[in-house]
């Protein structure tokens, strides 16, 4: 005879969740904790993580995208906590130091954080920046004064530029600094990119507490951070990951959702959350009339590729930074992954639109290879590269984009919308997805508890 644990009700409800990237686990995760819910996450691929997943590069396992968590991911952090990741053994957490080089212009910025308390540390740390004039110094010394008093002040949104402008930020120091820092957050050009969007996210790191602004950088592949926690603690009570099952539409009743399709088989659920990418979403939703408006918001949405270049050097050689900013060719940023015991080891990313999109691969990394020579002309030659391109790594985050974001209630009912592309404030970022997942989460359970008090007799 089946046995039931103590204390799972007779009639738990089931929640099928669409996608398992980072936005779909934190709602997993969640909902597990629930005992009167039962949870099946359905991932189309063979693995889970989404947009941020390992990928085996020869014996090594790295990711498909090197990216960079900082000190104001709480809700990532502290998932990462509950589920018993060691946040001291996954990350070297250090204070914001940027070091960001033109070799062509032989120019060097170099911003470092104090502990001391904010704003002092951003403060000071604009005031003594290396490779800015006194005139661009104190022009950004001003900018960070006014985010602390919460002091921008422009009727519906702008781009960054406008801002940069409207705020007296010289060019030199748009071009030298806001700029990169602007990609490196949104993932969109300064021209295009939200003002809103890039306060939050200043807004967030620097305004609160000094480490907010800290670097974390991960020992480990971004598959061990959540991916396999999050499937320990999802398996371990009584829930269920299914990979490579893809959802192709959904079953409705008297106007409610009830179910969804796979394999042309029908999976019963009360209540269903698609935590895909909002490409997807759009085709899984197209059609239904109650979902015509969200289908109309998810059509306008573009994308803005994400490029990494995997180039093993010999194991003695380092950039003698974790992080190292270039300016004047493709490359961006270099990943010293000497860190994640890969010595030799250089991820270089490439955000955002531009001129390399044109170049095929093996001229891609033949270019890097040039530039970073420039960088390190005594370095050897790399004998190894792999490059990935994401190709839609996240969402155009252009000015008014907040406007078209979707909330994670749709007016189906029972279905319900996860992912760093819903309504968050934040740009496409791990912890927009993983805010959303949660958020997605408690609200279903708010709404679970209501129906169920509502069901029972009073009195009782
Ligand atoms: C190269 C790169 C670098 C990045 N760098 C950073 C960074 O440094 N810092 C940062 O914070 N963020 C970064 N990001 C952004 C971050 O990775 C994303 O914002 C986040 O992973 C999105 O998670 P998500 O769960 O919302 O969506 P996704 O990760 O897209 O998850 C959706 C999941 O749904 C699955 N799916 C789709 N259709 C179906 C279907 N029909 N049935 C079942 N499953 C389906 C997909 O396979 C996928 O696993 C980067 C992204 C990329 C690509």
């Amino acid at each position: 005879m089946a046995t039931t644990e103590p204390n799972t009700p007779l009639n738990p409800k089931h929640i099928a969740i669409i996608g398992g990237g980072w936005a779909g686990l934190a709602a997993a995760v969640e909902l597990s904790r629930q005992p009167e819910i039962k949870v099946t996450l359905f991932e189309s691929a063979r693995q889970l993580g989404g947009r941020a997943r390992r990928v085996p590069f020869g014996k090594l396992r790295v990711d498909n995208g090197q990216h960079l968590i900082i000190g104001a991911y709480k809700e990532t952090l502290s998932l990462m906590e509950f589920l018993g990741v060691d946040l001291n053994k996954k990350f070297l957490r250090q204070p914001l130091d940027l070091n960001i080089r033109n070799p062509l212009k032989r120019q060097t910025i170099k911003l470092k954080a104090s502990r001391l308390p904010a704003p002092f540390h951003l403060l000071l740390a604009l005031l003594v920046c290396r490779g800015l004039s006194l005139h661009e110094r104190l022009r950004a010394l001003q900018f960070g004064a006014r985010l602390f008093m919460h002091a921008f002040k422009f009727k519906g949104d702008i781009s960054v530029t406008e801002l940069m402008q409207r705020y007296k930020q010289p060019a030199s120091l748009v071009e030298k600094f806001w700029e990169p820092l602007c990609i490196a957050i949104m993932n969109t050009p300064i021209t295009q990119a939200s003002a809103h969007i890039f306060l939050r996210v200043l807004h967030d790191s620097f305004r609160n507490h000094s480490h907010d602004a800290d670097l974390l950088y991960a020992r480990d592949d971004l598959g061990s951070l959540l991916p396999d926690p999050a499937t320990l603690y999802i398996e371990k009570k009584g829930n269920t990951i299914k990979l490579g099952q893809r959802v192709s539409g959904f079953e409705i009743k008297n106007n409610k959702l009830c179910g969804l399709l796979i394999d042309e088989q029908i999976v019963s659920a009360d209540h269903v959350i698609i935590a895909t990418a909002p490409h997807t979403c759009h085709s899984l939703i197209s059609g239904h009339t109650d979902l015509h408006y969200i289908e109309q918001q998810l059509g306008q949405y573009h994308y803005q590729p994400v490029c990494t270049i995997y180039l093993q050097y010999p194991p003695d050689i380092t950039t003698g930074h974790h992080m190292l900013g270039t300016l004047g060719g493709h490359a961006q940023w270099l990943f010293d992954r000497a860190i994640y015991n890969q010595p030799g080891l250089m991820a270089v990313v490439i955000s955002s639109e531009g001129l390399h999109m044109e170049l095929d691969n093996e001229q891609l990394i033949e270019q890097v290879k040039k530039e970073i020579s420039l960088l390190f002309p005594n370095w050897p030659e790399a004998n190894d590269s792999l490059i990935i391109r994401e190709k839609r790594a996240t969402f155009h985050c252009t000015s008014n984009i907040n406007q078209i974001r979707p909330e994670n209630k749709t007016p189906l009912e029972g279905l319900w919308l996860a992912g760093d592309y819903t309504n968050t404030g934040y740009p496409a970022t791990l912890e927009g997805a993983v805010r959303s997942g949660l958020q997605c989460a408690r609200q279903i359970i708010e709404t679970i508890q209501l129906e169920t008090s509502s069901e029972q007799p009073a009195g009782q």
